[in-house]
């Protein structure tokens, strides 16, 4: 048996398109990396994999079996795309959770980090989680590592730790800055071995004794990572704070982000509309009237992303109507960004490609 040292994955040689592939060639190495980790480490590129329900269900059942503190990642960013849902009912309600929100590096700096923990703690208890504790990191640029090792250490009293979480919301990141703070050394999941056991699970030896695991991102095939190509997905995952783009709207207006969505403001007086989305993504305004037939003719070009070489296959728009009752409402379009309303009252329909979700929330800013 030949695991990946990257993710940890059992390494076959069958099939391209399943999780754990490496080329024949590669298993003449000495560390054996799988062709997604190769991907991801030398060119930066996203690979899906499929990791069935069946297998995540076993780890998770097998967390369920042990008594360890589970620390879950989630990309603020995209907090709701990337929340595993049902973990309790899957890691057993006596293990206790530490819920990190990772990328806080992405959120305009006036964002006060209390009150994103107190948004946290409550939409974890309405999504059915509650939490021990909630800390917020830049994984990527080691904002709150300390703290959250500090955390960990104070919840685990001594038990092992498994960290989950979805693909792409930063967990090799996150571990990499875990063994850097705790070793000295640098991005060692990807360049060291660590014995893997039955569940494919990367094991990292903690001071007394106790192991950290780390566990298999599973994907989350509501997002619009997986409708745009790689050159696009760079463009819409903001690398740097985002900047709000503030709107004002009229009754009957519109407006596109790029070509992957659309937002219509159907009715409720002249108000703002506050956008957060990568700041290379286009805002386009028009009016409602005029927006089916500008996205035929410009689908690709003026509106884009989708580039033109996939923008004919890219999933048809698929509209969903919503009144806005709270103030401080986000409309969020999953893995993409979100618009923020302040007002209450609102009657908006948000158009997703098929198979994308959309959702109401309170406001995170
Ligand atoms: P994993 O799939 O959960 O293991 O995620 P990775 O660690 O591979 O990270 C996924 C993507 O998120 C990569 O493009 C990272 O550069 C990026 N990323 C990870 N941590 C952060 C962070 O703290 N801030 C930002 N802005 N990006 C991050």
């Amino acid at each position: 048996m030949i695991r990946c040292i990257g993710c940890g994955v059992l390494i076959q040689t069958e099939d391209q398109n399943k999780i754990g592939y490496a080329p024949p060639a590669a298993l003449e190495k000495e560390e054996v990396i799988c062709q997604r980790c190769f991907r991801l480490k030398h060119y930066n590129e996203i690979q899906d994999v499929s990791l069935t329900d069946d297998d995540f269900l076993k780890i998770l059942h097998g967390i369920g079996q042990s008594n360890a503190l589970v620390v879950k990642i989630v990309d603020i960013f995209d907090f709701n795309g990337s929340w595993l849902p049902g973990l309790h009912r899957f890691v057993g309600r006596n293990n206790p959770i530490l819920l990190v929100g990772n990328k806080v590096d992405l959120l305009p700096k006036s964002v006060k980090y209390n009150k994103l923990v107190q948004w946290m703690k409550a939409s974890a208890k309405e999504l059915g989680l509650q939490p021990l504790d909630v800390c917020l990191i830049s994984a990527a640029k080691g904002i709150g590592i300390k703290k959250v090792m500090e955390a960990i250490e104070k919840h685990r009293s001594g038990k092992d730790v498994y960290v989950v979480g979805c693909t792409n919301v930063g967990k090799s990141t996150f571990i990499n800055r875990l063994i850097k703070e705790a070793t000295g050394k640098g991005s060692v999941i990807t360049t060291s071995y660590f014995p893997g056991t039955t569940l494919d699970l990367i094991e990292i030896p903690l001071d007394d004794g106790a192991m950290l695991y780390d566990t298999p991102g599973i994907i989350n095939q509501h997002q619009m990572a997986h409708y745009v190509d790689k050159k696009d997905l760079k463009k819409i995952t903001p690398k740097r704070e985002i900047h709000p783009k503030v709107y004002q709207v009229n009754e009957q207006q519109t407006l596109f982000f790029g070509g992957l969505a659309r937002l219509d403001y159907v009715k409720g007086g002249r108000r703002s509309f506050v956008c957060y989305f990568s700041n290379e993504l286009l805002i386009h305004r028009t009016k409602i009237e005029k927006a089916d037939e500008l996205y035929e003719k410009q689908k690709g070009d003026l509106l884009q992303p989708p580039r033109k070489s996939y923008a004919e296959e890219f999933p048809s728009l698929v509209a969903h109507s919503f009144t806005i009752k709270e103030p401080k409402t986000d409309i969020v379009f999953s893995g993409l960004g979100w618009v923020t309303c302040n007002e209450p009252g609102a009657h908006v329909v948000a158009h997703v490609p098929k198979g994308v979700n959309v959702l109401l929330r309170k406001s995170l800013i």
